[in-house]
């Protein structure tokens, strides 16, 4: 049962409702929500729920309709994030598993890890114990096999995952694991999942080869009755009449999992079709079906493997399915979960001078906004979004140290360029840019909790937002669009004017920030919305090793090809300009600087040449960062 407690419940009523229900034989949890603290009370016992309902601090019980408890989306209705090191699985992340079937050796491994690290998977498989159609198959390495696996993700900075096939290994393997694999095979291994729930670490719970929906989330049940809370569920694929494929890909069971469960849930396009050419497309599809993520057979030399070769990708395969990944998440509303060591990079992240301060990250706005969603998506959930009212309090906390980095908003992909920024970088000379971040918005109309479309008449927003969901404001008759100088506040503005006839566009976050209701998700007119955010320190901070982009500004004296001369030098040097933007001097009316951001090539000196020829020919010329983007 479901037991909703009251806002101001008492520490001791809290203590006393605890021990009630342990002593009736409960096992019982505590999910603390963004709106309310409930206990989840679970165990085979009946009991008379007003024997719960009147006690002190309990606001009410509900029993939980579906065989599986704590699985159930009825006792958690947020999403569950699984932490494994420093990576997440969950929310609104792609995170990608990638390795070979199974550790054949260190070499095999080392190759497999570096590869699929650099094309961006966040944690590395590989199999020591492989469950086998035949007893004459590679039966995989055993300890010898984990101990080459762990060196490899170690050695690449990736957590690993391996398939457990019996409880007499549970020890041995929690020394050498980041999360435990449960096979197909094994998903109905009842004492597995007990001994293995018992160690309280993340599991992949594959589907079995014939488990129903409800089956699958009962063998989660049984891991979470026995004390493990993280467990990502993975898609598999599930025997049918068909055999052209190894197994036929249930996809339709994402959207099922997601509305029965609030565990994160995976799918394993290689097991699931058995046949390499058909591993991207249905990897593709499982993330537009909403997929948390994937796990990926991937072997250095796939034509040699030992185990499932046919169905491994070559590195360079798996490379092109990160990049259509990346590119296609953003249209589902998610982001590719990276390895946030790849962020901040090459930035010492604590500062002498006043402390240890590198998870303090300013941001202009109010809580809720686009900004400090961005810091989330670049730097991880763990760190502090501190709010400044102007971009140049986000410059001033930067250069005083009393944050270690600050993220404006530079460009976006419809409205162009935020000027004041690129001036407020012209005008901090000790201030760098040491990466970038590209954000989808998507706008939503927001109302105060149980306001309609139909009630709406005056929709506040920043000028931008209202522009960009014009065609739907033109399309709702006795709507009236009202600028506000920033989203977020809009709806902070709307909670307080407490009027249902009254609607903010904003972000989600704002509408969870300040307790409102999503009336209509992603109303704006183009979905291809993105804005880019630079990520700014300070200058005697920053380090930079292999950069593959840099911004930079110069001016030009006034005279015919001038500018030209200077664009040569960078065609001539090979290198690929992704923005060139004038801005005026100020205090030098009708003279004008140039701002551009290129791309610097890999393995050669051609950046610091054109450099060095661009700083004969141009004026005032300043590098304002070099950085690394993904
Ligand atoms: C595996 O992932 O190596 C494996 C054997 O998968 P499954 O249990 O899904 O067959
Ligand atoms: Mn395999």
């Amino acid at each position: 049962m479901i037991i909703i407690l009251k806002q101001d419940i008492s520490l001791h009523d809290k203590e006393y409702l605890r021990s009630f229900l342990e002593e009736k034989g409960f096992k019982v949890r505590e999910i603390i929500g963004d709106h309310e603290t409930i206990f989840g009370a679970v165990g085979n016992i009946s009991i008379d729920f007003r024997q719960v309902e009147i006690l002190s601090g309990v606001s009410r019980v509900i029993p939980i309709s579906k065989p599986y408890k704590l699985a159930s989306r009825e006792l958690k209705k947020e999403d569950t994030i699984v932490n494994i090191g420093r990576v997440k699985f969950g929310g609104n992340r792609v995170a990608v598993i990638a390795g070979p079937c199974a550790v054949e050796s260190k070499e095999q491994m080392f190759k497999a890890a570096l590869a699929v690290r650099e094309s961006g998977a966040v944690m590395l498989r590989g199999g020591a114990f492989k469950p086998r159609t035949s007893p004459y198959s590679f039966q995989g390495m055993g300890e010898e096999g984990l101990k080459i696996l762990k060196d490899a993700g170690e050695s690449v900075g990736l957590p690993v995952v391996s398939e457990i096939v019996g409880t007499q290994y549970v020890d041995m393997m929690k020394d050498y694991v980041d999360a435990y694999q449960i096979g197909a095979r094994n998903m109905q291994n009842f004492e597995l999942l007990k001994s293995v729930g018992k160690m309280g670490m993340p599991v992949v719970l594959k589907r079995g080869l014939s488990a129903t929906i409800e089956e699958w989330l009962m063998a989660a049940e049984y891991l979470m009755a026995h004390g493990s809370d993280n467990i990502i569920l993975c898609e598999r694929g599930i025997r049918t009449f068909e055999t052209y494929t190894r197994n036929t890909l249930d996809l339709s069971a994402i959207p099922v999992v997601k509305k029965l469960s609030h565990l994160p849930i995976i799918v394993d396009p290689s097991h699931a079709t058995g046949l390499r050419a058909k591993v991207s497309p249905m990897a593709l599809a499982a993330v537009a079906a909403g997929a948390d993520g994937l796990v990926v057979e991937v072997h250095p030399d796939p034509d040699n493997a030992l185990s499932d070769g046919p169905q491994s990708l070559y590195p360079e395969e798996f490379e092109k399915l990160m990049r259509d990944i990346q590119a296609l998440s953003p249209v589902v509303g998610k982001e590719i979960e990276r390895i946030p060591a790849n962020r901040p990079i090459n930035v010492r992240t604590t500062d002498e001078a006043s402390g240890n301060i590198d998870k303090n990250i300013s941001f202009q706005g109010v809580q809720g906004a686009y900004s400090e969603k961005a810091i989330h998506r670049y730097f991880g959930d763990e760190v502090n979004a501190i709010a400044k009212p102007e971009f140049r309090d986000v410059f001033e906390s930067v250069l005083q140290g009393t944050v270690s980095f600050g993220v404006i908003p530079v460009e976006n992909s419809l409205a162009g360029t935020i000027n004041e920024n690129i001036d407020l970088l012209l005008r901090y000379p000790d201030i760098a840019v040491v990466g970038e971040y590209k954000l989808r918005i998507i706008h939503n109309l927001i109302g105060l909790p149980g306001s309609s479309l139909q009630d709406i008449k005056k929709i506040y927003s920043h000028p931008q937002g209202l522009a960009q969901c014009a065609e739907f404001i033109e399309n709702h008759e006795g709507m009236e669009g009202i600028p506000f100088y920033d989203t977020a506040g809009a709806v902070e503005h709307l909670s307080k004017l407490n009027d249902p006839t009254c609607a903010a566009i904003a972000g989600e976050e704002a509408a969870r920030v300040y307790g409102m209701n999503i009336i209509k998700e992603s109303i704006e007119t183009n979905p291809r919305n993105y804005t880019k955010f630079f990520i700014i320190t300070r200058k005697d901070r920053a380090e930079y090793e292999t950069p593959n982009r840099a911004a930079f500004v110069f001016s030009t004296s006034d005279k015919p090809g001038a500018l030209f001369s200077c664009l040569k030098v960078l065609a001539d040097n090979g290198i690929n300009m992704n923005k060139l933007e004038s801005r005026p001097i100020h205090g030098k009316p009708w003279q004008y600087m140039f701002f551009l951001s290129v791309d610097i090539p890999e393995g050669s000196k051609a950046f610091e040449n054109a450099l060095n020829a661009l700083k004969n020919i141009s004026e005032d010329l300043r590098v304002l960062g070099k950085y690394k983007v993904d």
